[in-house]
């Protein structure tokens, strides 16, 4: 859904266990001194000093197109949620929740039974595709698919007012993509123009799954290239949305309708399932008047060929092996570089955490978690917290007015750990025997539905976006919260049994990182309450904009892939929010780490002080091995650094990690003109 003003931390950690790669989850040290490549020197090259041995160990599983730290935890989850799943599914009383989820992901595992139907569940929504007889009726098809969470031609949700955070209000943005950006689609370099190739080829294979003639197929695919690449042409730069005044665009439901007339929007918006409104924010305008003109220039015919693109691009995981081969192929080995598609136990792990996700969550929450697993986490934020108010109070470029404005809005962010207060009643939605594809739609139906129903309501400021199984984080500006599910708050991230130094290095900095996300060039727009409004004077935003700038610069100059395609660099400007969440996370939890420690004197443990057991137990966090497929696509879509520079890149800018390992002026790990924003 509205993942993109979400700053997540696409972190994990840490974790305490490890998967052999064959099977079942075994124990691992937090902090492993086996990872390390003791050879380098951790002034040159600190990223292969803290994970030289875990990355030459370690190759990418083939069912994997990334493998590391975060990733082995979020393995160990699965099993967990299927040893759940398992039982929930045994002989014996089960709650009506247990029941459902078994239900759910028993369903999912019968692929004689999802065979058997074959295109059967895809028929009757292509059929309705076909019966559309005027362009008027196309909106009303559109409205019936997002309904029913497919994705077509834009995007509609809710979200908190941009200026009036307590009020949820609806959205209308930009959309209608298949491939992961708008510049797989407008670049004409060598590997671009191969990705549209197979994205062609890829297209018009799943049309002939669906019975048309290859060169029915063919041609079908072509014309949804086109429609799509008119969208692209229309659709903003990733980067340029960063800043929320790009988004910003209140108008009423009659101002946008009459900029727009080919959508017929008010018909759409009668249809969609949503409560009435009057007004709305339209994230990208121009968008809609762009793809007004092709709605009118396009034939009919054609929009139905993309409407049918994106019905069976949406249904094809959940159809049969032919389908959910074709799909891997393309979206998985092609565009990610992953050798062999996931076991279905794993798919269907996932695929019952996207749909019952808060039903199974409370399951793993139950097993895994628990009020004291809350508690020890507060505790830490708390610190890191205290932490941040130092620093903020300490900033030299900073004048009093802004100070006292930024411990404010610290002092106003929610913590939401682990798992959300009101658990999500999923009981309205039939879960039915072989029918696994109609069983995932009403999750998606129920989904956009409870999405849909907060428009004109009070923001909730409780809701979980996240389920409580997921490895991850996140801080959204406008709640001003942050949000860290309890799949990343286990043992031994955080260990009771390791030392400060260690788990302030791997919890504390992720802690650290999401509450400078507050304060990062999106969140630092945002006010206490959550509302898009500058509370900085002049001049301490310009030295802002000055700080942010030589971190762009500086993570710019960071390649990220090279291969035989050529060499791609970091966007500086795209990942500058996650770098100064890194810079800072980092910063903050040393600081908390060092009150911790007091004035007590820390014995070295295996050689290395609390200060070096900090900065490695935090650049173990990032070890891992890449595809360059899937480090490309990344480079163009996803806001965070690789591991490499999520280490190196914050490190070097870090007067405590050269003084913890004695690197001198003119060495790598030493940044010339260090970048520092908090
Ligand atoms: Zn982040």
């Amino acid at each position: 859904m509205n993942n993109r003003i979400l700053c997540v931390l696409t972190i994990l950690f840490a974790a305490g266990f490890c998967l052999a790669q064959t099977g079942a989850p075994h124990e691992i040290p937090v902090f492993d001194a086996s990872a390390m490549d003791k050879s380098a020197d951790p002034c040159v090259d600190f990223y292969q000093y803290a994970c030289g041995t875990w990355m030459k160990n370690n190759p990418i599983p083939p069912d994997k197109s990334r493998w590391g730290r975060f990733d082995e935890l979020a393995e160990h989850n699965l099993y967990i949620l299927r040893d759940i799943l398992t039982d929930a599914q045994a002989a014996g009383n089960h709650s009506p929740i247990e029941s459902m989820i078994g239900a759910y992901y028993a369903f999912c595992m019968d692929e004689a039974a999802i065979e058997k139907k074959g295109t059967a569940p895809l028929m009757p929504e292509l059929e309705k595709i076909a019966a559309i007889a005027t362009k008027a009726d196309l909106i009303q098809q559109v409205a019936y698919m997002h309904r029913n969470g497919t994705s077509a031609l834009f995007a509609f949700y809710s979200q908190p007012d941009m200026h009036d955070s307590g009020a949820t209000i609806a959205y209308l943005d930009q959309g209608g993509l298949s491939l992961p950006d708008r510049d797989y689609y407008l670049k004409d370099d060598p590997k671009s123009v191969e990705t549209r190739q197979k994205y062609l080829e890829h297209v018009q294979k799943m049309f002939e799954l669906v019975g048309d003639k290859p060169e029915t197929a063919a041609a079908e695919a072509k014309t949804v290239l086109n429609a799509e690449t008119g969208l692209a042409q229309a659709s903003m730069d990733r980067t340029l949305r960063r800043d929320p005044k790009t988004r910003d665009h209140k108008m009423t439901v009659a101002e946008i309708a009459g900029q727009a007339s080919n959508f017929d929007l008010l018909r759409y918006f009668a249809g969609n399932g949503s409560p009435k409104f009057s007004s709305l924010n339209v994230g990208n305008p121009d968008f809609f008047k762009q793809v007004n003109e092709q709605i009118g220039s396009v034939p009919l015919d054609d929009w139905k060929v993309y409407l049918r693109w994106k019905t069976i691009d949406e249904y094809a995981p959940a159809l049969t092996k032919a389908f959910v081969d074709e799909d891997f192929l393309f979206n998985g080995r092609y565009m990610s570089g992953q050798q062999e598609i996931e076991p279905r136990w794993k798919r269907c792990v996932k695929s019952t955490d996207s749909s019952l996700g808060m039903a199974l969550g409370k399951l793993y929450v139950d097993r895994t978690f628990g009020a004291e697993g809350k508690e020890r986490t507060l505790k830490m934020v708390q610190a890191i917290e205290d932490a941040m108010h130092e620093d903020i109070g300490d900033l030299s470029w900073m004048s009093e007015a802004t100070k006292k404005k930024a411990h404010e809005k610290l002092n106003t962010i929610v913590n939401n750990i682990g798992y959300p207060d009101i658990w999500r009643d999923y009981s309205s939605i039939a879960v039915r025997p072989d029918d696994f594809a109609g069983n995932r739609m009403r999750a998606r139906a129920f989904e956009v539905r409870r999405i849909y129903n907060k428009i004109d309501r009070p923001t909730d400021r409780k809701d979980w976006t996240m389920t409580p199984p997921t490895v991850n984080a996140y801080y959204r500006p406008p709640m001003n919260d942050i949000n860290l599910p309890a799949g990343i708050l286990q043992p031994p991230f955080y260990s009771k049994m390791m030392d400060d130094a260690v788990n302030y290095g791997g919890i504390g900095v992720v802690i650290g990182h999401e509450l400078t996300h507050g304060f990062d060039d999106q969140g630092r727009k945002y006010d206490a309450e959550g509302n898009f409004r500058d509370w900085w004077t002049p001049e301490d935003a310009k030295e802002f904009e000055r700080r942010a700038d030589c971190t762009a610069n500086e993570y710019s100059s960071f390649v990220s892939v090279k291969d035989d395609k050529g060499e791609v660099k970091l966007n500086g400007k795209l990942t500058l929010g996650e770098n100064t969440a890194d810079n800072g996370g980092l910063k903050l939890a040393y600081i908390a780490l060092m009150h911790a420690i007091g004035n007590t004197a820390v014995k070295p443990i295996d050689t290395y002080t609390a200060q070096q057991r900090f900065f490695l137990a935090f650049g173990q966090i990032w070890c891992q091995n890449v595809t360059d497929q899937e480090a490309r696509k990344r480079a163009l879509t996803d806001p965070h650094s690789p591991g490499r520079w999520r280490v190196n890149g914050t490190v070097q800018n870090s007067a405590a990690f050269q003084q913890a390992f004695g690197c001198k002026a003119s060495q790598p790990m030493v940044a010339e003109n260090a970048c520092r924003v908090w």
